[in-house]
């Protein structure tokens, strides 16, 4: 009788993992979806823990209560632009856990004396290996996201990274062929070592740049570990989960790499981004013609007399959390006749759909973002685009600079709009460590400064602009 209870609840868990992410698919029912996924693991996380006896339900209250606090006060704690930190943290514990588990599994297996099937054997020592590299892998990358490391690797290090794989594959031979639990054990504890060494030499020649989509494949790598200790395990939540953490990891991993024109391989063998480069060959910094700066009164005459205004952000708009100014601006604009869009770029900001999750925390109706493959034929008849802390996704020398390390990368065609007021700080480059070409075009001007005092500025002016 429990176990037929235990196994519906593993099929209504995997049920609701599979609808909570179908809902994660529109910015509409996000939310909807992550509770769904949310109570689906509440109850394969019941249902596992009561089916094997391992709590008492004391025991039970006592772990939800204080798990739900910890969630509770990272996400409290956790600002929106350290969200891919939290991810790769979040990744590296899942690894770990998986890793734990099949280890400890095999560890029972050995004091009750059983056999090990080969198999059975390189399940268990693939779920530590890929744990093992997740957890160190991922921790390596909220260090690189940080600004905490900053080293790209050592001479060698590809030769080394390459004889600690190929000791990775004996250890699993050794365990493959034990014969039994308790033979398994010496070569599954070096596999664990070398799995943990192995994290850390994949990670550590990636550049910062190139953090997120490494925290998206790490991400489907401890999928893969959950997966692989559900088979371990017999446990169908656990399959169902990781199989699709795993997919869904690799997925966007791939649309990724396609939304920065990389391939994975370019990714993973690194350097992009790990030291800030200096112009493109764009251009000699001498021949540039001089940059146009510009004032929140001009700026906010030009868009009280435009017909339409796209409003273009980035990174920036996180930094400066200017969501709200900018809905303001929006809506001001808007009821002066003047038809306002967004144009969403799929990799502006630090992680997928950043700014679609900080525009919808400030109500910017979902009908006015427009994704960028729609918007960029329009944008010759755009009087004015907005550029808010926005400057790699907008760089023209992408699409008309061979020599640019962004080449080939998908823009926001910004340059195309009559005119183009960018706001940012300084002429700093943005992530790619790139100078923006686009700063220096004659329809380009800026207006310096922290993007969500510049708004605030616009929009004062706007009002001072309007009939008493
Ligand atoms: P960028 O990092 O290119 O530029 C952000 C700009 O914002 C900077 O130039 C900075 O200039 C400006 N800025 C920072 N703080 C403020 C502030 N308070 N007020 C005004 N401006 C500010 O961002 P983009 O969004 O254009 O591009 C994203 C980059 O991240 C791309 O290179 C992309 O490939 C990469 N990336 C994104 C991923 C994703 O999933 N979204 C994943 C992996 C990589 P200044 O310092 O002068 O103010």
């Amino acid at each position: 009788m429990l176990q037929t209870v235990v196994t519906l609840a593993y099929l209504v868990a995997a049920s609701l993992f599979i609808l909570g992410l179908k809902r994660l698919a529109s910015p509409r029912t996000a939310r909807a979806g992550n509770r769904m996924a949310a109570v689906g693991m509440l109850v394969g996380v019941v249902a596992a823990l009561v089916s094997e006896r391992i709590l008492n339900p004391a025991e039970l209250a006592v772990g939800l209560l204080v798990g739900s606090a910890i969630g509770v006060l990272l996400a409290r704690r956790t600002a929106l632009t350290e969200m891919p930190e939290l991810v790769a943290a979040f990744n590296g514990f899942g690894g770990a856990a998986s890793a734990l588990v099949a280890g400890a599994e095999a560890v029972r297996l050995a004091s009750l004396g059983r056999p090990l099937d080969a198999v059975s054997a390189v399940v268990v020592g693939l779920s530590v290996l890929i744990g093992g590299v997740t957890l160190t892998g991922s921790f390596l990358a909220v260090a690189k996201l940080r600004g905490s490391v900053q080293s790209t690797g050592f001479r060698g290090l590809r030769v080394v990274s390459v004889a600690v794989g190929l000791a990775t594959l004996a250890a699993l031979g050794l365990i493959a062929a034990a014969g039994s639990a308790t033979a398994s054990l010496p070569a599954l504890i070096a596999l664990a070592a070398l799995a943990l060494v192995l994290g850390v030499l994949l990670v550590l020649p990636i550049g910062g740049a190139d953090m997120p989509v490494v925290v998206a494949l790490l991400n489907a790598y401890s999928g893969l570990a959950a997966a692989a200790t559900g088979f371990v395990l017999a446990n169908y939540a656990l399959v169902v989960s990781g199989a699709l953490v795993g997919a869904s990891g690799l997925i966007l991993t791939r649309i990724m790499c396609e939304a920065m024109n990389r391939s994975l391989a370019s990714v993973l063998l690194g350097g992009f981004g790990a030291q800030a480069a200096g112009p493109t060959a764009s251009g000699d910094a001498a021949d540039r013609p001089p940059v146009r700066s510009t004032t929140p009164d001009d700026v906010a005459l030009m868009m009280a007399y435009g017909a339409r205004v796209v409003i273009v952000p980035g990174y920036g708009l996180a930094v400066a959390q200017a969501q709200h100014e900018v809905r303001e601006l929006a809506e001001m604009l808007q009821r002066e006749g003047v038809e306002v869009s967004y144009a969403i770029h799929p990799v502006a900001g630090r992680m997928p759909g950043h700014m679609n999750v900080l525009l919808a925390e400030a109500n910017v109706p979902y009908d006015q973002l427009i994704e960028m493959d729609e918007i960029n034929p329009e944008m010759g008849q755009v009087d004015v685009a907005l550029v808010v802390g926005a400057n790699d996704v907008v760089n023209p020398g992408a699409r008309e600079d061979p020599e640019s390390p962004i080449y080939g990368m998908p823009i926001v065609d910004v340059d195309h709009a009559g005119q183009v007021v960018v706001l940012k700080r300084s002429m700093r480059p943005g992530y790619a460590g790139i100078e923006n070409p686009l700063f220096f075009k004659p329809n380009t001007q800026m207006l310096f400064g922290d993007a969500k005092e510049s708004i605030k500025a616009i929009v004062g002016e706007l009002k001072s602009l309007q009939p008493a």
